[in-house]
């Protein structure tokens, strides 16, 4: 890692995906939502217009760049390329050649899109998104107030198409499909909601359901965590809607194969940034996409957590990143978003 990337980011370690490098298909906050629980920092443009946000090209040239360089270095490769971003990375109208050209770079390591689903409402969307290998759209709340309040969706919006999307697709798709309910407590954590979001899920037929709260900092401080009780509850009726547990044990495999790999660091045997200024351009780059403690760092970037702590003080005392406590752990983040 010698000289920072634009658009690429990680790999991150991610509890359903393992070791994931990330691809940002926006350049900026453009989304299609503004949900209350979102990471990324405030957003700039609210849209459902498609266009090429990063260039194919831009993006590939880069990806190719990585790669070269981490085959040099005899890095591990990541388990998943994940295209993603501050914001929703269907929007870019190059996705088919960015998904063409991955599998071109990066052959044999699987392609996840991590996708709010507002675009699968549309059939040209859908087909793009078949080239990839897993797909995890995100669907909140199918109450129409409840969407509103926890998605806060461009006004060309409603949950009831996205869902209607998302059943289209997945009726045609040959990967997988993990789908995702984010809880705010007393937002979309209604009765009514979990009633019709498990009569979706029987007719859906995920892959795999994972119903999650807030763990980090979100943009808006008012949007809070559900209770333990609330979220067990939940996954146990969503959870039995999903197909197979087959796409759980693979998750359960690439963190395994992420576990021989730190294995293999602390024997010599694989290295994630080598130098002080390396790994600080790293950190950088990964707290610039989402807050994280010293730990998820560690094990992301397949570095030694005391290096970690280290390189985030040094990060600290030049104002570069701000540290913020949450449920007991401290997360940092960079203090402003990427031009
Ligand atoms: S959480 Fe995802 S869908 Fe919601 S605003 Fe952030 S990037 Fe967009």
């Amino acid at each position: 890692m010698n000289e920072p990337y634009k658009y690429i980011f990680g790999p991150v370690l991610s509890g359903r995906l393992g070791r994931s490098l990330g691809l940002d298909l926006l350049g900026g906050r453009i989304c299609s939502m503004n949900c209350v629980y979102c990471e990324s920092g405030p957003l700039a443009t609210l849209t459902l217009k498609r266009a090429p946000y990063v260039p194919a090209a831009a993006l590939l040239d880069e990806l190719a760049r990585w790669e070269a360089a981490r085959a040099a270095k005899g890095e591990a490769r990541p388990d998943v390329i994940t295209l993603g971003g501050l914001g929703e990375p269907t929007l870019n109208s190059d996705l088919p050649r960015i998904i063409a050209g991955v599998r071109r770079i990066a052959p044999g390591v699987p392609v996840a899109v991590l996708t709010n689903a507002s675009l699968m409402t549309d059939e040209t969307v859908r087909g793009e998104l078949l080239a990839s290998d897993i797909v995890l759209p995100s669907l909140d709340s199918l109450l129409g107030s409840e969407f509103a309040a926890v998605n806060r969706p461009h006004p060309g919006l409603n949950a009831l198409d996205i869902a209607e999307g998302i059943r289209s697709f997945r009726a045609r798709f040959a990967g997988r499909v993990w789908l995702e309910v984010l809880l705010v407590a007393g937002v979309n954590d209604s009765a009514e909601n979990l009633d019709a979001l498990e009569l979706y899920c029987r007719a859906l037929a995920p892959h795999r359901v994972d119903v999650v709260t807030l763990s980090r900092p979100g943009t808006e401080d008012e949007a809070k965590a559900v209770d333990a009780a609330t979220l067990t509850r939940w996954r146990e009726r969503l959870a039995a809607t999903a197909t197979r547990s087959e796409p759980a044990a693979q998750a359960t495999e690439a963190l395994a194969y992420t576990a021989e790999k730190r294995q293999g660091l602390e024997d010599g045997a694989v290295s994630g940034p080598r130098d002080t200024a390396q790994l600080r351009a790293a950190l950088l780059a990964s707290l610039t996409r989402r807050p994280q403690t010293a730990g998820q760092l560690a094990q992301a970037l397949l570095v030694p957590e005391q290096s970690v702590h280290m390189a985030l003080e040094g990060l600290l005392a030049q104002g570069e990143i701000a540290a913020r406590q949450q449920d007991g752990a401290t997360y940092f983040q960079a203090r402003a978003p990427r031009p």
